[in-house]
């Protein structure tokens, strides 16, 4: 089969296309024959290199995808060959506390198809059989590719970690981003008001056109100012931050009392020197979180399927012009996600 698949190179990777073969599914596993997958963040880390992060390269990238089911493993019951999936991408041991409590994010095992084992940038992935949601008939499957990771990482930042509530006053970065996209509808979704802040006055649009009620060019203008502005000096309540050292150590001077500060990501830079008065004297939040549970994942999958929630396409480019999906998305040229046409719609 046809795959995408990164080499080890220098410090990070080199991406190829090669023929490899088809994988078979173990016990409790099941063969998805591929249509579309998604690029995520993770992809162009794993080409760069991350400090004090090993991949088990070579691998095949791709933590978003969706096909049909095409074979099934030993042991495998209550799924038919044929039916449309999508897959969550986070898989866990199963059988440890935070497993047990729902919590398969906060597994020592935790894992994500296309960043610790093979992921769906290729004609076949093989899954755990926990990990499949159904595509319901009539929703696309390049649409069930383009909002697993990002929708579910959005999720779990604003629903679990910072308990968003209606009327509260969100601020969440770069607006055209795959994570900030989800966010802005879920803080819709959940009655809060949005500002986001993006580098140029075309994402800034195409936030407000997502539910944003305010946004701000940060290349012309002020992030800072506009934002104290939009709240009447009232402050923010949550802000959503993966951009790191450009942006945290004023976002905690602009929450209100109570405020909440979640991270996913340093894409800025991951060290900065923070004031932590306003962390005490206003009673804050600073919250980590990545990935989220497979309760959350399938929650989030029901609200797409309803339409109460809708992935961003942003580009589709064919598996071979894998390369020049990666360049669109270094280019930061980029509202929502990149797709890579494997079989295309098959269901
Ligand atoms: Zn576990």
């Amino acid at each position: 089969m046809k795959a995408v698949r990164v080499h080890p190179k220098g410090e990070g990777g080199e991406l190829r296309l090669e023929e490899i073969p088809v994988p078979e599914p173990g016990p409790g596993e099941v063969r998805v024959r591929v249509a579309w997958a998604a690029l995520n963040q993770m992809d162009r880390w794993m080409c760069r290199g991350v400090p004090g992060f090993r991949f088990p390269l070579p691998l095949t990238p791709g933590c978003d995808f969706s096909g049909t089911v095409d074979a099934l493993g030993p042991g495998v019951a209550g799924v038919e060959p044929g039916t449309r999936v999508c897959v969550a991408p986070g898989y866990s041991c199963g059988a440890c506390l935070p497993c047990g409590s729902g919590r398969q994010n906060l597994c020592r095992r935790f894992g994500i198809y296309g960043e610790t084992r093979d992921g769906g940038d290729a004609e076949f992935a093989v899954v755990h059989a926990e990990n499949l949601i159904p595509v319901p008939d009539g929703f696309p499957l390049d649409r069930a590719a383009a909002f697993p990771l990002t929708f579910l990482t959005a999720w779990h930042m604003l629903v679990d970690r910072a308990q968003v509530r209606p009327g509260e006053r969100v601020l969440i970065h770069a607006a055209g981003s795959g994570v900030s996209v989800a966010a802005t509808q879920i803080a819709h979704l959940w009655g809060a008001a949005v500002m986001v802040t993006a580098g140029t006055a075309e994402k800034v649009r195409k936030g407000l056109e997502n539910g944003a009620e305010k946004g701000v060019d940060y290349r012309t203008g002020d992030w800072v100012a506009e934002a104290r502005a939009w709240t009447g000096k009232a402050g923010l309540d949550v802000i959503v931050d993966h951009v790191g050292a450009d942006t945290l150590p004023q976002g905690l001077w602009l929450l209100a009392r109570g405020g909440r500060l979640v991270t996913c990501g340093v894409t800025s830079g991951r060290s900065m020197e923070l004031n932590l008065a306003p962390l005490f004297f206003k009673s804050l939040s600073l919250l980590g979180s990545t990935m989220g549970s497979l309760g959350e994942q399938k929650e989030v999958a029901a609200h797409v399927f309803d339409g109460r929630l809708q992935p961003v396409i942003d580009s589709r480019f064919p598996l071979e012009k894998v390369a020049r999906a990666h360049e669109k998305m270094e280019s930061r040229d980029v509202f929502g996600k990149i797709l890579l046409e494997v079989g295309g719609e098959t269901g």
